[in-house]
């Protein structure tokens, strides 16, 4: 007798039937950049079909992607100022703090994250305070913590720290409980690596620092047993999820934290493997929808329960046709 494996890929119906993974539309979070002005409704150019809006732009792309079946957005700002110490990060009136309640109001079904650091907000471009060429680690803790503080108070449901600095998720946990915030969540980018796949995401936000690179904070990509050590920590602190960034190139490190932890896992499908995607299809080299619902579904296979990307209206239009 041989085995006939291909008994059970005959059909649509069969291949269906017996489907290990499966994509749904709360799987997926949508980032969204938010920008000041009125109207403003600007395409990234390394990004086709993701733009910056203003906040009256986001609050209508908010309640179309709602109807649309998304039922996540994280929300980066990209402030009308920069100074060193990154003010518009935890100014109650910053353009995130608006765009946060703006949300809240229009679409409040919305589960609404905020993505907690400081490099969008700096003159310098990097993730803490800078003194003589180096992000110093504690003083940053303060201003992250202020920063995931006034996203909380503002109306965030989730709070999302992504600066990399050693004990973030602790400092923000103990203000958030002091404040009253104790049920505001941590999604922490636990293991974020220092990628090039970043690219398109620093014209988006306009964050690409002005001297030097993030290296010295965000992982080494070689590193694995590294990342579960950072999510050893993220996790003693008291992080509610753990995220791994970027996804696909890093889908071993994903599956391991899977198997490591018992707490929702979120992957990053970030800018850079959202724009090769989207380039190779624009040449017609390949069949958009067939990649990225393959791609999305080999970031869920590898164990991510929750799918921050660009695609998200677009997977779940294919996935409800
Ligand atoms: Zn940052």
């Amino acid at each position: 007798m041989i085995h006939r494996p291909r008994r059970l890929r005959r059909t649509d119906a069969i291949r269906s039937l017996v489907r290990e993974t499966r994509l749904a539309p709360e799987n997926f979070v949508l980032p969204l950049f938010v920008c000041p002005g009125t109207g403003v409704r600007r395409e990234i150019s390394s990004m086709p079909g993701v733009f910056n809006l203003s906040i009256d732009e986001t609050t209508k792309e908010v309640a179309a992607a709602y109807d649309a079946g998304v039922r996540g957005i994280i929300l980066f700002g990209l402030p009308e100022t920069k100074d060193p110490v990154a003010s518009g990060a935890y100014a109650e009136d910053g353009i995130v703090q608006r765009a946060i309640r703006a949300v809240r109001q229009s679409t409040p079904q919305m589960i609404i994250m905020a993505d907690t650091c400081l490099c969008e907000y700096t003159s310098h471009g990097h993730c803490g305070v800078v003194r003589e060429g180096e992000v110093i680690n504690d003083e940053s803790l303060e201003l992250l913590a202020q920063t995931a503080l006034s996203q909380a108070a503002a109306g965030a449901d989730i709070v999302a720290p992504s600066a990399m600095m050693d004990g973030q998720v602790g400092a923000i946990r103990e203000v958030l409980d002091r404040e009253g915030f104790e049920n505001t969540a941590i999604l922490a980018y636990a293991v974020k690596y220092a990628s090039g796949f970043y690219g398109p995401f620093r014209e988006a936000a306009q964050s690409a620092p002005e001297f030097g690179d993030r290296r010295a904070y965000q992982m080494d990509p070689p590193n694995v047993r590294e990342a579960m050590r950072e999510a050893d920590l993220d996790y003693s602190e008291g992080a509610d999820m753990l995220m791994v960034k970027p996804a696909t190139v890093y889908l071993d490190v994903l599956s391991m934290v899977r198997e490591r932890f018992d707490i929702p896992i979120a992957a990053y499908h970030v800018s850079g493997e959202y724009a090769l995607i989207k380039a190779a299809a624009q040449k017609g080299w390949i069949d958009e929808e067939r990649v990225m619902m393959e791609t999305l579904t080999s970031i869920k296979r590898a164990g991510a329960d929750i799918i921050l990307t660009y695609y998200a209206r677009e997977a779940i239009k294919a996935l409800t046709k």
